[in-house]
Parts: C-alpha cells; structure tokens; sequence
C-alpha cells in the first residue's frame, strides 16, 4: 500500500447543489467515473443526520462534495502544539480521514465517518491572505483530515503549494501518515512548508491505527523527504499508553535514530494523547470494547489525559532521543498543570 487510499471506496457521492457547478467539483467527479452520484441540498442534510452507524460507514465510506460560504480558518486549539508561532491557525477543507486510527478525535467530533470535501479552497486563500497583512501566520492544513492521502483525489496540496510558494511569510505544515512516495518525489522543496509525520510504534500504528500505512511505509516516505531537503519534522503524538509502551517506544526511537541524520530533521514534537472529555463521552459509547476509550483518564479542564503519567512519558521520550537531536528542536505538548 502506498499510503493513498481512494479507489475502493466512494462508491456512492452526494454532492451539495451548490458545489455541483464548481470546476473543482467537477475535477474530482472525473476521477470517480464508477460512483453513484446523488444530489442533495446541503451536506449537512446527509452527515448530521441521526441514527448513523459510524462502525458500518467506515467500512465503506461515502463522499460529499460541498462548498462552504464561510473560510474554514480556525485559531489554534489549546490541546495542539504551536512550535512557538504566535499566529498560529489552522485550517479545515476536508472533514474526517480516510484512515480509521481508534484514538482519533475525529470520532468524537463528527456524527458520520463520511468524508466531505469543501472543493473550492479560493476562500480560505483569500482568509490566509487577510491574515497575512496582520502578521506572518503558521497555519496547519492537516488537522481533521490526511490531506497527503486523498492528494490523487483532491489534488488540494498541489494548489496550497502554488499559494505559499508565492507568500514567504505563510509557513504551513502538513500533518500525515501516508506513505505515498510518489507525492512527495514531485512536489517541489519550499523552506516554508513542513512535512510532518506522525510516528508511532510498528505495533501501535498495527493495531491502532486501521487504514493508515504502518511504520516502515512512513518512515520511507519521511526518508525520501529528508533526502529531498524537505523541511521535515517527526511527531511523537500522540504517545499512547498500553502495556509494553516503553520497549515499544524505545525500539521506535532507535529506529528514528538509525534511519535519519539528525540535521535532516528541522525539529520534533513530543505529546501524549489528550482528548477534550466531549468526544471521549462520544467515542467512548461509540468502541466500548477500544482499550484507548476506556482508560481512565484524568480530566483537568475539559481535556482527558494521562495525568500526572503525560509527564513522565514525555520525559521518556525525550530521553530516548537525547544526543541524537538537541533539546531546542524537541517540542512538547504539556498538560497545563504539570
Ligand atoms: S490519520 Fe489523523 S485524522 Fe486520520 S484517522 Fe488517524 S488520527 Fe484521525
């Protein structure tokens, strides 16, 4: 597998009457000749209505092409990371994954699995560009969403590229799993677009997260990355709890060490899993056999988390790739209370 995943699903796409005439609309309808089209009025018609069955939908998931009248750009959530940017934003053009990790908040947020896609992406631009007169901005366009997995489809990164190719002061970094090598040997190198990949123990990423490529596809694709001179960084969050964590992560993190030279890698980002407790109650009802839902989590502000153990996990981790990487290009996710 090489990360993208399209083809077998999408079978049925309903598509917003307003979005209908869109050429960006039309440009993905042509990639899915074998689909069932079906207008509708309003995505909303169709992803928030009651009595979907989230387990069946991810099995087979269906597509809804929508425009959005509102940019869809958002400050950033206390629970991310902002890597010291103080305008740091990001953005929305793709709700929910193709991939199914059993952590992902995603499951807590949205009523359906089903992916809508806001095809027209020209007002969020023109949002970015407002934001830009202000000050320089950061934004993460990844978040809610593996936009590297559904490139073939949307081709969405081609255009963010074209954008921040001619905005030096837009730094954006793209928060993925997939391992699709082919994309990321064509894309050009831009210093102010960061590569970010999410790595988790092989058997983490095995069993929990469904879909997504497993470690070594992404540490390949981080590779061929790095040797391109893409700005890359590597993320360790979310950390996850389970037994044998720290012989998992310590394999992880000598793996890391052995597959990259220190200097190809523009920085890491260290968190443990922290959820805000309104999903967990969601995702919780929705896998109450998952391990990862039911484990009891401390709450402080809203947010669920491992408590005072968050701490000591980061500081683990930390210490695992000490002397491998300087502690100025190591960022952590810290509960507010450590
Ligand atoms: S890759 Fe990210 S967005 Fe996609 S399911 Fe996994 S955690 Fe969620």
């Amino acid at each position: 597998m090489n990360g993208t995943f399209f083809e077998p699903a999408f079978s049925h796409v309903y598509v917003e009457e307003r979005a209908a005439a869109l050429p960006q609309t039309k440009r993905i309808l042509a990639k899915l000749p074998q689909a069932h089209v079906i207008p509708i009025r309003h995505y909303k018609d169709v992803f928030n209505r009651s009595g979907q069955d989230a387990q069946i939908q991810s099995r087979s998931l269906s597509l809804i092409l929508a425009d959005e009248p509102d940019p869809r750009v958002y400050p950033g959530a206390p629970v991310c990371q902002d890597f010291g940017n103080e305008a740091f934003y990001y953005t929305s053009t793709v709700m929910n994954c193709v991939y199914d990790c059993e952590y992902c908040y995603l499951k807590g947020m949205y009523p359906s699995t089903n992916l809508v896609i806001f095809t027209d992406q020209s007002r969020t631009f023109a949002e970015v560009d407002r934001l830009l007169t202000h000050s320089p901005v950061y934004l993460c366009i990844s978040y809610d969403t593996d936009l590297a997995a559904i490139e073939p489809l949307t081709g969405f990164l081609k255009e963010w590229y074209a954008f921040a190719g001619k905005r030096p002061d837009l730094t954006l970094e793209i928060r993925t799993k997939c391992a699709d090598r082919k994309l990321l040997s064509v894309l050009p190198v831009l210093p102010n677009i960061i590569w970010a990949f999410t790595l988790s123990p092989a058997a983490a990423a095995k069993r929990f997260e469904r879909k997504a490529p497993g470690l070594d596809g992404r540490l390949a694709a981080a590779r061929l990355a790095a040797s391109r001179g893409i700005p890359l960084r590597l993320c360790f969050d979310p950390m996850l709890r389970f037994p044998g964590w720290e012989e998992e992560y310590r394999k992880l993190a000598q793996t890391v060490r052995a597959a990259f030279e220190p200097g190809q890698v523009r920085d890491i980002s260290i968190g443990t899993f922290r959820i805000s407790t309104q999903y967990l109650g969601q995702m919780r009802e929705r896998s109450p056999e998952s391990p990862l839902t039911q484990y009891p989590y401390t709450v402080r502000n809203g947010v669920a988390g491992y408590g005072a153990k968050s701490a000591e996990m980061t500081a683990y981790m930390a210490g695992l790739l000490d002397g491998w990487i300087s502690r100025d290009r190591m960022f952590f996710w810290k509960d507010t209370e450590e």
